[in-house]
């Protein structure tokens, strides 16, 4: 007799969830994106206690199949990848088809949802990878998930979660990134009953960034824009006057996705060399358009991390578009741009 066992369904999936759902703010993540890659125009959230009692998020988007309702909490059941070229052109935000089964696993989940105007949909109830309820349902058009007791079957994964005011940074600063990417959905994310987050889904970016940022800081953002035949950046950058003591304020969304790219950060710290006081660094929110060839986003389950193929182009372009306007800024002192 071997020695070596396929693992079963519910075991894979445990281990999954430890990579994909590390604490409440990847299972914020992969439902917000799933809602996002669903096509609707309102996306609500709502907290309880840092997610761990629970996360819910309501979409008005595609809602899922009756037919397809189990199968989504199928691992690797996904609707957005079919053949492995797609692989190497994907458009939407997930394409694993490993959260829902993963998030399922350690947490005890609702879903709702509905591909009908006329309200007739599903009612699921998963608990710990087992479905305990499968029955029609009245719910409007979309998807309506709620994600109850995080890691209550995994002690030691709760274990590490830091303070309920830890994991509500974490998500806020997600939702408020994911909500400048899509200036065209409108969010709201609320936490114990409050409401920390409201954007209007009117497309206009500077007014989420006001929604996010506050109205001050939107008075100080430069508008950029650039076009290169593999690219196209839009978006907005700081003027040097406003300025902060990390990172965090710049936001790199690229088709559609928001990531972290330690190329394009350097590249835009490049852009305004002496501008910025030491140690200081921008607000900015950038959204590159690329052709989905050239870049890898399966390099990391969370997929934050891309890789581009044409790296030493994407920093010259981006050094370029960002200089062009600081440029401006600097030799011709006079009003702002028009905001
Ligand atoms: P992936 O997003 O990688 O496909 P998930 O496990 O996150 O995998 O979701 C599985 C499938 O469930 C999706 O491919 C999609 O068909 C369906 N689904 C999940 N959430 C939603 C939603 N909010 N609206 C519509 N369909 C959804
Ligand atoms: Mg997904």
């Amino acid at each position: 007799m071997g020695k070596i066992t396929v693992l079963d369904e519910q075991l894979a999936n445990q281990i999954a969830a430890g990579e994909v759902v590390e604490r409440p703010s990847s299972v914020v993540k992969e439902l917000v994106e799933n809602a996002v890659d669903a096509g609707g125009s309102t996306i609500d959230i709502t907290i309880e206690e840092g997610g761990l009692t629970l996360i819910r998020v309501v979409d008005n988007g595609s809602g899922i199949e009756d037919d397809d309702m189990k199968m989504a909490f199928f691992r690797h059941a996904t609707s957005k990848l079919k053949t492995g070229k797609d692989l190497f052109r994907i458009a939407s935000l997930g394409f694993r088809g490993e959260a829902l089964p993963s998030i399922a696993a350690v947490a005890k989940v609702e879903c709702l949802s509905s591909p009908e105007t006329t309200g007739l949909g599903k009612r699921l109830v998963i608990e710990g990878g087992k479905i305990t309820v499968y029955e029609d349902a009245n719910t409007p058009q979309g998807t309506d998930i709620a994600v109850r007791d995080l890691f209550y079957n995994t002690p030691a994964r709760l274990k590490y979660m830091k303070s309920i005011q830890t994991e509500i940074g974490h998500i806020a600063d997600f939702v408020n990134r994911l909500a400048l990417a899509h200036p065209g959905i409108a969010f709201t994310l609320k936490h114990n009953g409050g409401l920390l987050l409201r954007t209007l889904g009117s497309g206009e970016r500077l007014q989420t960034f006001a929604a996010v940022y506050g109205t001050s800081a939107a008075k100080a953002m430069l508008p950029v824009e650039g076009e290169h035949p593999d690219y196209d950046l839009r978006g907005y950058i700081s003027k040097p006057e406003l300025t902060r003591a990390n990172r965090n304020g710049i936001t790199v969304v690229v088709n559609g996705r928001y990531i972290r790219s330690f190329i394009i950060n350097q590249a835009i710290m490049q852009a305004y060399h002496t501008l910025l006081p030491i140690n200081r660094f921008p607000l900015a929110v950038l959204e590159f358009g690329m052709h989905p060839s050239l870049l890898d986003v399966n390099v990391h389950p969370s997929k934050m991390e891309v890789r581009f193929s044409k790296e030493p182009e994407l920093r010259q372009f981006i050094e370029e578009c960002i200089g062009n306007v600081l440029g401006r800024q600097r030799h011709i002192p006079g009003p702002a741009p028009a905001e």
